[in-house]
């Protein structure tokens, strides 16, 4: 006759089969006041609540620790270099598949990660060292760069006058060659937006050979 047994919840005041409340040592009948769903509201409440506050302790820690903090991580990056490095090669193809994964699915991405790469390579060719994120050094946001570029998308290439320009198969071209410059305040300015536009690889590269000549 147990499984007719009812008990009333403390909280929710639902009268429910036993099954419905967890085990507590203590109790009269050896099962917790509240039902399990009242509980886990409970928690759920507690947790969030609590990740809150902690977030909120963490934030000002480190905004009071800056410096401390540096160099507590950089004592923990020495003392640990080895165990770092192969957590990093071990993540590093689950790292790889969401690239390309993000690659495929978010041209906003897609563009930012080209104009990095290629900006990266053009600081490395005058021996100038990265300093800051992408968009720090250029100075406009991802959305920005693609608000500009995307305006190509759907349209013949400029050059030929040939091939639809589409989000898979295009080049980003500096319209006065990123070559010419010769310093880093060159590069930024040849990298801005009015200097780029899309066209179709295939005039990309004749374009690049007729520089490299
Ligand atoms: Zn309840
Ligand atoms: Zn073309």
């Amino acid at each position: 006759m147990e499984s007719t047994q009812t008990k009333t919840c403390s909280r929710c005041k639902k009268e429910l089969s036993l099954d419905n409340f967890g085990l507590r040592k203590g109790t009269k009948d050896g099962l917790r006041y509240e039902c399990k769903k009242c509980r886990k509201i409970e928690w759920k409440k507690y947790y969030q609540e609590n990740k809150k506050k902690e977030n909120n302790r963490k934030k000002t820690y480190r905004r009071h620790n800056v410096e401390k903090i540096k160099i507590y991580t950089k004592k923990y990056y020495q003392k640990n270099r080895a165990k770092i490095k192969t957590r990093k090669e071990e993540y590093k193809p689950r790292k790889n598949e969401l690239k390309r994964q993000k690659l495929k699915n978010d041209p906003i991405y897609k563009l930012r990660y080209n104009m990095s790469k290629a900006l990266w390579k053009s600081f490395k060719s005058l021996g100038i060292s990265k300093n800051g994120t992408f968009n720090e050094s250029v100075g406009y946001s991802n959305q920005e760069l693609y608000n500009h570029l995307s305006q190509y998308i759907g349209k013949p290439c400029e050059d030929c006058k040939d091939v639809v320009l589409t989000i898979d198969t295009h080049h980003i071209d500096h319209i006065i060659p990123i070559s010419v410059s010769k310093t880093k305040d060159d590069i930024i300015k040849l990298n801005q937006l009015d200097n780029l536009r899309l066209i179709c690889p295939t005039c990309n590269m004749s374009k690049s050979d007729k520089i490299n000549e």
